[in-house]
């Protein structure tokens, strides 16, 4: 029997929402926009896209999607983050503003614009640490864009890649962790053509019922 297909939702209040969806397609999986607590309806996944998490944080309040997106974490939705997503998801954040929320679902800790202003964006790479990441494809292109670094991580993350600027000199950083149903990266995956990624959150985000009669 065919396995009915996955939705997941793209949170669409800021960022880019658009080659979020477009990487999606790519690996065959249907997306919808979140923009208010009504489309998180039936959805298996949601991807916290790159942006600004100060004015995510914001605009999660405004909307009333705080709440129920907190809500369906805590119910295990899955969830993919990636840069100021990956904010969004982080436990603590050193150098965020006050008033910024997270949700707090991925034991890390990172630090926003982590990177420092000499490498505010740069293309690295990010090197495969585990088999899900299918590391005879290589590392994976990464472009870091205002990054956060991830500067602590938990016992019960794991750390899928590591990475950071090419030939900068420093150690490499995490750059992809896992958390049960929690993936998130610094770099931003939807702007590259490599999609290892994306094929990952899809199968993290198959339909629950599928996923039971396994
Ligand atoms: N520096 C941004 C922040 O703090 C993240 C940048 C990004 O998502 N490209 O939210």
């Amino acid at each position: 029997m065919r396995e009915p297909a996955a939705t997941v939702g793209v949170l669409a209040l800021q960022g880019d929402v658009l080659e979020h969806e477009a990487a999606f397609d790519d690996v065959g999986v249907r997306t919808r926009r979140v923009r208010r607590p009504s489309d998180l309806e039936g959805i298996d996944g949601l991807v916290l896209p790159g942006g600004e998490s100060t004015t995510l944080s914001m605009l999660l309040e405004s909307s009333g999607l705080f709440a129920p997106v907190a809500g369906g974490l805590a119910a295990g939705l899955a969830v993919f983050g990636t840069c100021a997503g990956m904010i969004l998801l982080a436990r603590r954040v050193v150098d965020g503003r006050p008033d910024q929320r997270t949700f707090g679902v991925l034991d890390c800790t990172v630090r926003r614009n982590g990177y420092g202003p000499q490498r505010n964006s740069f293309e690295g790479g990010a090197d495969p640490a585990s088999d899900d990441l299918e590391p005879a494809l290589g590392a994976l292109p990464a472009v870091f864009i205002r990054a956060p670094k991830v500067i602590t991580v938990g016992p019960d993350v794991e750390v899928l890649a590591t990475g950071g600027a090419d030939g900068a000199g420093e150690p490499p950083a995490p750059v992809v962790l896992r958390q049960g149903r929690v993936l998130a990266a610094t770099f931003h995956p939807e702007l590259t053509p490599d999609r290892r990624l994306h094929r990952l959150f899809a199968a993290m985000a198959r339909p629950r019922a599928a996923q039971a009669g396994r």
